[in-house]
């Protein structure tokens, strides 16, 4: 373990042979400062090796990300029905960080996850591409995200009575195909917005956008200069040079523990990361390590 508590303050060790008390069990332990290991405290008595049964050894690995949360965060212990367990973060928020270095059963993937997100606890995992994942890339495919789609309609008919462009494209039967506010815009008579390219196949949703219009200024006003309208409608559409990065996995091996994570999974130094980014499984995703913890720190 990383903290032990001397004189009722939560403490690393200074050097070997120091004394202190296990946080979980309160019998002795003792610092370990060695070249090899990363210091650590251990039960003085063997027979206590460790009194968390999930213990696993502290790495380099888990002491940077640790470091990147507040002291009085890390190493946190957790008892439920006397039974304790060292997490490796547990946030204010209720938030329990796991990072996970060695490959573990599924079993006990199940376990941990019972028990960290009891009580309104809720887990995140952290995995160590490095040692979990090493035969695993993520493939970073640059994808144009959106098409601006703008349609044009009369903006005077002098024959017909009351006419008014906007009421036709602000008409809710338009509102309907685009769902979204925030992505559109009526300017005069020019409705122009966005989706996504993957969303709808474009020559469907400009046929569609144009049999509504004609619906929608049939009901207005009826069939007077229909025709001509018709024939004026424009639908354009064009891509927007703004790309977005969709990661893909390659994987030629896979630990299938990892599958069975039901908290949300996160992979850490992965082929094809740069240092700065983790990769977000359950929503392929990649984010970076600082707005991982921001989110971690402000989560509600
Ligand atoms: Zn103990």
């Amino acid at each position: 373990m990383r903290y032990a508590i001397k004189e009722n303050k939560k403490v690393e060790p200074q050097f070997s042979g120091e004394r202190a008390f296990c946080p979980i069990c309160k019998n002795k332990v003792v610092g370990k400062i060695y070249s090899i290991r990363i210091n650590h405290w251990a039960h003085l008595v063997k027979s206590e090796s460790d009194c968390d049964s999930w213990y696993e050894p502290i790495t380099e690995w888990h002491l940077n990300w640790q470091n990147l949360f507040p002291e009085e965060n890390r190493e946190v212990t957790i008892t439920e029905n006397n039974i304790s367990h060292r997490a490796d973060i547990l946030l204010n928020n209720e938030l329990v960080i796991e990072f996970q270095n060695s490959p573990i059963k599924i079993r006990e993937v199940e376990r941990r996850e019972t028990f960290y997100n009891k009580n309104n606890r809720k887990l995140i995992w952290v995995l160590n591409g490095k040692s979990l994942a090493e035969s695993v890339i993520v493939e970073k495919e640059n994808v144009i995200s959106d098409i601006l789609v703008s349609i044009s309609i009369p903006k005077s008919f002098p024959l017909v009575k009351n006419y008014s462009s906007r009421r036709i494209l602000k008409h809710k039967l338009i509102g309907f195909l685009n769902a979204d506010k925030k992505r559109s815009e009526i300017k005069e008579n020019i409705l122009t917005f966005k989706y996504t390219k993957e969303e709808f196949e474009i020559e469907h949703i400009k046929d569609q956008y144009k049999n509504h219009i004609i619906a929608i200024y049939k009901d207005l006003y009826g069939e007077i200069e229909l025709n001509e309208f018709k024939k004026l409608i424009k639908i354009e559409d064009h891509l927007i040079e703004e790309t977005f990065i969709k990661p893909r996995l390659k994987r030629l091996t896979w630990r299938a523990f990892i599958d069975k994570m039901e908290s949300p999974v996160f992979i850490d130094n992965l082929k094809g990361l740069e240092e700065d980014e983790l990769y977000y499984l359950s929503e392929n995703k990649i984010i970076s390590k600082e707005k991982f913890i921001k989110k971690a720190l402000t989560y509600v």
